[in-house]
């Protein structure tokens, strides 16, 4: 019998004054050829002329519909563009700090801008050191370095890609101001242990949670833990507006000094709010963000965790299918991280259980199998464009050469160093907007590639 589909087998059954409600069981005898694929040890890598393990796409981002173009017509309509003038922003911070738990949200330009302002609210400076971790994105570093304050980068926890909290206490010196943890891929740094060195030597902390709103520590958003926290809203973070951010706090006069600092020294009026609380009260800058920025994340809110809550689904499944196969291994959480909000999906190769493949060739090989992961972010503390910090002509005037050539050495990261080189891998967070099939083929693809990495190594 010739294969039948599903248009001529309707016609067929119409034909036979077989009922629809006969459909299913009648469909499953009378197309003949249809066999569930199985995976084989004989399937070849993609890569090597073989089936694609996920033949479609997976789901694109960002995810929209008229919510959000009734939202920008909204905003459009009104004729107040500027948070100057309309009420759109406003509602979407006390939306945000709601959201996160926390008391009060300034909605800024961008998460640059968020870490920006609350450096310069808290008046670092020239001749001044900040602590942060030196895996992650440059960002967090060039906030730093626009206020002439020298960025010290901490060695990597290799098992969590998260700043070593020992490392931390060990950079910290009299000229440190600011303790900056960064919450990479959306998971938790070490709060206990980076809150509780804080408290020893009494330095307030910024937590860089660009890639993690809505992530838990004990039961708290992280972005709540430290005096503030930075949010990003860019176009690829989990809550997007194209470009934006927000700073969040508990403390009302660090948020009105904020505020201050983002609209040029103006506003943030309260009765509460003391001016002279922070020291970088005679310094600012235009940060603000737009309504139609404020209305687009309002919109997007209404879909944020329900994506969230499928992403973790996801990938709880991906990590059980990931345990079995030697050789991947996907970030550590530590002991208090209650929610991740993921953004990333980090995880370790270890080419002794590829027959020694290069991770480059692995990623090729996942790549034709129709999934793309990437190495990330690198050795920020190598790259010439952080060394030549120490040739430049400023740097040397406040801080002197040998303290710039002693900072090249203290921001060694040789755990960094193995990760980054050797190790790392990312998948995106829109992977694990689909389905538990997506899941496991992304498995069946890996487990493919093993199988046959022998081959995959020496062919190319
Ligand atoms: C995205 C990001 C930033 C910067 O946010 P922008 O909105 O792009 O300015 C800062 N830190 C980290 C860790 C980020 O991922």
């Amino acid at each position: 019998m010739k294969p039948i589909n599903r248009r001529k087998f309707l016609q067929v059954a119409a034909a036979a004054g077989t009922g629809v409600a006969l459909a299913p069981s009648l469909a499953m005898g009378g197309v003949k050829n249809f066999t569930p694929k199985v995976w084989t040890d004989h399937d070849k890598p993609a890569l090597l002329g073989g089936t694609k393990a996920h033949p479609g796409e997976f789901p694109s981002w960002p995810v929209y519909d008229g919510t959000e173009e009734q939202a920008l017509i909204d905003a459009l309509k009104s004729s107040k563009w500027g948070r100057l003038d309309g009420k759109l922003t406003a509602q979407f911070e006390e939306e945000y700090a709601a959201l996160m738990g926390m008391k009060h949200c300034l909605a800024v330009a961008n998460g640059t801008t968020a870490l920006f302002t609350m450096l310069g609210t808290l008046g670092v400076g020239p001749g001044d050191e900040v602590i942060m971790p030196v895996y992650t994105f440059v960002a967090t570093y060039n906030v730093c370095v626009l206020n002439y304050a020298l960025p010290i980068l901490v060695d990597t926890d290799i098992e969590t890609f998260q700043i070593d909290p020992q490392k931390m206490e060990q950079a910290i010196t009299a000229a440190t101001k600011v303790l900056m943890p960064v919450h990479m891929g959306g998971i938790p740094a070490n709060l206990d242990r980076i809150m509780a060195i804080a408290q020893k030597h009494n330095l307030p902390v910024i937590e860089d949670a660009c890639q993690a709103p809505g992530s838990e520590w004990r039961g708290k958003k992280v972005g709540s833990y430290g005096i503030g926290g930075a949010f990003s809203f860019q176009s690829t973070k989990n809550l997007n507006s194209g470009e934006g951010g927000a700073i969040t706090s508990n403390d009302e006069s660090f948020i009105r000094a904020c505020y201050r600092f983002h609209n040029q020294g103006q506003g943030g009026q309260s009765e509460n709010y003391n001016p002279g609380a922070f020291e970088g009260g005679t310094r600012a800058t235009n940060g603000r963000i737009t309504e139609f920025q404020a209305n687009i994340l309002r919109a997007q809110m209404t879909r944020f965790q329900i994506q969230d809550k499928r992403r973790s689904r996801n990938i709880a499944y991906l990590n059980s299918l990931f345990n079995e196969i030697p050789g991947i291994t996907p970030a550590k959480l530590y002991d208090g991280v209650t929610n991740v909000s993921h953004h990333l999906y980090m995880f370790r190769y270890d080419k002794q259980h590829f027959d020694g493949m290069s991770r480059d060739r692995f990623i090729q090989a996942l790549s034709a199998e129709g999934m793309d992961a990437w190495v990330g972010y690198g050795h920020l503390n190598k790259e010439k464009y952080v060394t030549g910090l120490a040739k430049n002509r400023h740097y040397l005037k406040i801080y002197g050469e040998k303290t710039m050539k002693e900072w090249i050495e203290r921001n060694h990261c040789p755990q960094n160093d193995k990760l980054t080189s050797e190790e790392s891998l990312w998948f995106g967070q829109t992977m694990f907007l689909g389905s538990t099939r997506d899941m496991d083929l992304i498995a069946e693809a890996v487990r493919k590639i093993q199988k046959n990495a022998h081959q995959l190594k020496n062919q190319s």
